[in-house]
């Protein structure tokens, strides 16, 4: 039986030592007998549920060194990664999504859904890397594939062929991305159906410019509550909330919390790629998630796009998303900070449907240990993740190093 306990961390604010036994947490409470155990010692340090990326590109990531990334007037992420991946072979992919996935692991990453693209470009070779990284990394990483459709269904003759072949093979979700195609409507019926019909959840790009005359999440809200499918969707992105009237977005809010859809803003990216052609006022282009969860509604940050033309300078660390988010959505009040983790954590967990998840007796001990007192502290200091915790078993342990000389 495998053993392993925590002792005296804190755990909702309060000093908590966390029993271990199966890959499950056992018990929660102070002054727990440790007799038989390997013990870590995370006196005063901050316990969290291991974090959730719920939206994440691995198959594209680390090609920014490929191209010359975007500059004013230039061609879009878009075009340039395009044009990128006719290359890509599955060596490739499996290479630069294993960094990715490795990474994220060492950040206190216990659980990712990934999109993995599939088109007429590149086929299924991110596929197939991308379902051999989901046995490599079993006990390390749980991994969740999406078959997205980053080039439209409309633009060739294979996608939509190849989008069911991959879910048929075992990929969990269905990905849509209605903006790259002209018929709107005829894409986000195409993935109702579809997903449907494989009985598979759906998540989609959504609205992701700053034209209000392009919106969709109020169809897709329509079509989850019309095709029974409230609590099976998620949307990415949803910049657009942001220049709707008040009124308008209210209204629009009211729509998607009736469909339980759940949100997943992706800040990194929005701030990197939005308002580049503003001479006046740069718009952030980043979805109001604290208005958001006040009306009600499930919200989640993710990592989105890691070193290419999208996000440069992305990341797998969680942890780094919640600053960025803090910084980009005006969320930085104590009373914010403190709940900032569940965007990464139960929220996100709730999103994509992940099972026994939390900081409570019996639920999977999936677990993050930072080198902080609480929330505002980690997330301000970008704390350290001293052990993460996956099924029970230590995955990654950090430690920083620090000298300073005397004065
Ligand atoms: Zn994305």
């Amino acid at each position: 039986m495998s053993t392993l306990f925590l002792r005296g961390g804190l755990v909702g604010g309060r000093t908590q030592d966390i029993a271990i036994r199966d890959e499950r947490i056992h018990t929660i409470g102070s002054g727990l007998d440790a007799s038989g155990d390997e013990i870590l010692d995370v006196r005063d340090k901050l316990v969290l549920p291991g974090f959730v990326e719920t939206h994440i590109h691995p198959d594209k990531a680390f090609i920014a060194d490929r191209t010359e990334g975007l500059r004013a007037g230039g061609p879009t992420a878009q075009t340039l990664v395009a044009e990128l991946k006719k290359q890509f072979t599955v060596d490739d992919v499996y290479q630069r999504a294993r960094r990715v996935m490795e990474l994220a692991v060492r950040h206190g990453c216990t659980t990712m859904r990934a999109h993995v693209e599939i088109d007429a470009f590149v086929e299924m070779r991110g596929v197939e890397a991308l379902r051999r990284l989901q046995k490599d990394l079993a006990g390390k990483l749980d991994l969740e594939l999406i078959a997205f459709a980053q080039e439209g269904i409309f633009n060739d003759t294979v996608t939509k062929d190849l989008l069911r072949a991959a879910v048929r093979m075992g990929l969990a979700w269905l990905g849509g991305c209605p903006y790259m195609d002209k018929d709107q409507r005829g894409h986000i019926d195409w993935f109702f159906e579809t997903a449907q019909e494989l009985g598979v959840p759906l998540d989609f790009h959504a609205d992701s410019s700053d034209d209000p005359a392009l919106l969709t999440c109020d169809y897709i809200a329509e079509q989850t509550i019309e095709r029974g499918m409230q609590g099976r969707v998620t949307l990415g992105h949803l910049c657009m909330l942001d220049v709707l009237e008040p009124a308008h977005r209210a209204q629009i809010v009211a729509k998607l919390r009736e469909a339980r859809i759940h949100v997943i803003s992706l800040p990194a990216t929005e701030m990197h790629v939005k308002g580049r052609t503003d001479t006046r006022r740069t718009w952030r282009g980043v979805a109001r998630l604290g208005e958001l969860r006040d009306a009600g509604l499930n919200v989640v940050i993710s990592t989105n796009n890691i070193v290419n033309p999208f996000t440069p300078y992305g990341h797998p660390d969680l942890l780094r998303q919640m600053l960025v988010c803090a910084m980009a959505m005006h969320l930085g009040n104590l009373d914010q900070l403190a709940w900032l983790p569940e965007l990464v954590t139960t929220n996100a967990a709730r999103a994509i449907g992940v099972e026994d998840y939390g900081l409570a007796e019996g639920c999977r001990a999936d677990l993050v240990v930072l080198d902080a007192r609480d929330a505002a502290q980690a997330i301000t200091e970008q704390s350290e993740k001293l052990y993460v915790i996956k099924n029970g078993r230590v995955v990654a342990r950090n430690r920083r190093i620090t000298e300073l000389s005397a004065p």
